[in-house]
């Protein structure tokens, strides 16, 4: 248990309950961007449809991979990862944008503000933990990073599609 971990988050002045409450929302989060994106490259069509659903396939992966490692982190602070999937909609910072237009165009620009968003939680994470637990800023920078270059590549199959329809 991460008993070291909540003493040291109490000696620097911080509550490892209110870091739990934060890592839930972005646990919340990470699996809805899972949903998303995985549907998403299912459904996928029109232009570049098979580097989208790569790329959408790959980022599902990923985001899979951050609730992971954030459940992870609310253990060891002594909490509990959302147990039910119902309850990620009363959690979420970011919501789930449904992908009721298949176009690779449509997926895209959905996608590309899930991860604005994403970047801002992660970012909001590291502040909150700022001086009073470093292990999970260091982690909400980590997870930032692979978001940032979600964003990119999300960016750069948007302006390969605008060749495309000049
Ligand atoms: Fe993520
Ligand atoms: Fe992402
Ligand atoms: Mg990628």
């Amino acid at each position: 248990m991460g008993t070291k971990d909540i003493e040291v988050i109490k000696k620097c002045g911080g509550d490892a309950k209110a870091v739990v409450a934060e890592l839930n929302k972005a646990f919340s989060d990470e699996w809805l961007a899972y949903y998303q994106y995985w549907i998403g490259s299912k459904i996928a069509e029109g232009l570049m449809r098979p580097d989208v659903q790569k790329e959408l396939m790959e980022h599902a992966g990923e985001e899979l991979e951050h609730a992971g490692k954030v459940a992870d982190r609310i253990i060891s602070l002594g909490g509990t990862p959302v147990i039910e999937p119902k309850d990620w909609y009363k959690f979420t910072n970011c919501g789930y944008d449904a992908p009721k237009d298949p176009s690779t165009v449509e997926l895209l620009k959905q996608n590309i503000k899930g991860e604005q968003c994403a970047i801002e939680v992660y970012k909001k994470l590291a502040e909150f933990c700022h001086k009073k637990d470093s292990v999970t800023v260091h982690l909400a920078h980590s997870i930032m990073r692979d978001e940032v270059e979600h964003e990119q590549d999300l960016q750069d199959l948007q302006k390969d599609i605008s060749y495309l329809k000049k």
